[in-house]
């Protein structure tokens, strides 16, 4: 079993998905699908659960969290 917490690389979530990455680095630049730049212009990770999320239509829990923390 996957453990949900693991950072995946693009090249992760391209083969596993089939979405090829030029769907995903806009999704990620714009924020809809949640991932972490650790540098400017770096690799992108995005944590397992953060992705099968956005493949599901859904919000992350970090989206979720971070939008009640603006509503508040
Ligand atoms: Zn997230």
């Amino acid at each position: 079993m996957p453990d949900p917490r693991r950072f995946m690389k693009m090249e992760e979530m391209v083969e596993e998905s089939g979405i090829s990455r030029f769907t995903l680095m806009p999704a990620l630049q714009e924020g809809r699908l949640h991932g972490i730049q650790h540098v400017p212009r770096g690799k992108w990770r995005v944590e397992r659960t953060c992705f099968e999320a956005w493949l599901t239509g859904e919000e992350c829990s970090h989206q979720k969290a971070k939008k009640e923390a603006k509503a508040a």
